[in-house]
């Protein structure tokens, strides 16, 4: 390293000479000479502060509760959270601990833990005891996807068994027959066409008379004398009254979003099922974890789901970077 000779050479240098003929010194190498790691002197006695950054230095703080720890710990002694580092085994890539899936070459890294139930693995099994899924994955059938997780992280599709019971549990709760109702509403909206001027509002009123005119011209040859014209399938709206409407709706879709937000929870597996089984349909939703506060197309594209997180609506032109996992 020669970066660092010069300053060696110096350090040398100047130990040789006696500083206590001239205390009073402060250039460069008086200063450096004051630093601990090049103080061999008997009569060096660091101070409490010094003693502490000397130990910091040996030792990994924990960036959550400030614990030292042993330089080669990956979770920290008091408080548990991760503190170290591991590269991924298939890529390489820095990655957290307790994370079990790696965002850069996107693939499952627990070889210990069933991806699909979160059931601790012993050896090379080739299925889960506890769910039966084989862990070289599941190939969605309705998209071909192949998928580490119970749900298709393309489609949505559930490939297991406790997938399809889970879906059909959520589907029984009320907050999520409101939250789908609402989606339709919007996905209704979002194929209705407002009005684009003052001239195609009065076309249309125009058109109506016209429709309502044939419609009781026809009545009349059948011999219907005052018949009832049915409304018009669709009902077309002012651009403000559309937008305000949109805005109430999506405004509503974000509250029931928020109010089924994912609490953080001891397996990974359970959050990512969970979070896939409770997505709303018709709607461009992200995943929001807690993590990083990332946006991903699904739970399935995070490292840490089980810290928690919620679907985010993503309005149309939104300019918000997606982590994608496809
Ligand atoms: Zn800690
Ligand atoms: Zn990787
Ligand atoms: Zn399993
Ligand atoms: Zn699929
Ligand atoms: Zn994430």
């Amino acid at each position: 390293m020669p970066n660092f000779a010069p300053n060696k050479v110096k350090a040398r240098v100047f130990m040789n000479n006696d500083i206590t003929q001239n205390p009073e010194r402060t250039d460069r190498g008086y200063q450096e000479l004051q630093r601990p790691e090049l103080t061999h002197d008997s009569f060096y006695v660091p101070s409490a502060q010094q003693a502490t950054q000397m130990r910091a230095a040996e030792g990994k703080p924990c960036p959550y509760c400030g614990t030292i720890n042993e330089p080669d710990a990956m979770f920290c002694e008091s408080c548990g959270n991760p503190i170290g580092k591991m590269s991924c085994p298939n890529c390489g890539s820095e990655i957290d601990p307790d994370a079990d899936f790696c965002e850069s070459c996107r693939h499952y890294i627990k070889s210990d833990v069933c991806s699909f139930c979160g059931a601790h693995l012993t050896g090379n099994e080739a299925f889960c005891p506890d769910c039966g899924s084989p862990r070289g994955g599941i190939v969605c059938p309705v998209c071909n996807t192949l998928n580490d997780f119970s749900f298709c992280k393309q489609c949505g599709t559930p490939l297991t068994d406790d997938a399809r019971m889970l879906l059909m549990r959520v589907k029984e709760k009320p907050e999520y027959r409101e939250m789908q109702q609402v989606a339709r509403e919007i996905q209704e909206l979002e194929m209705a066409m407002p009005y684009s001027s003052e001239r195609d509002m009065i076309r249309d009123q125009k058109n109506s008379q016209l429709r309502e005119r044939v419609l009781k011209l026809l009545a009349q040859d059948k011999g219907i004398a005052d018949p009832v014209i049915p409304d018009p399938e669709k009902r077309r709206m002012s651009k403000a009254e559309y937008d305000s409407k949109k805005q109430d709706r999506l405004n509503k879709l974000a509250e029931i979003l928020e109010k089924m937000a994912q609490a953080p929870q001891p397996k990974s597996a359970q959050v990512r099922n969970y979070a896939m089984a409770c997505k709303p349909q018709g709607v461009r939703l992200v995943w929001e974890c807690n993590y990083k506060h990332a946006f991903h197309s699904s739970p399935c594209g995070c490292a840490k789901p089980q810290l928690g997180g919620k679907w985010v609506v993503l309005g149309r032109n939104s300019k918000k970077e997606i982590k994608d996992d496809i």
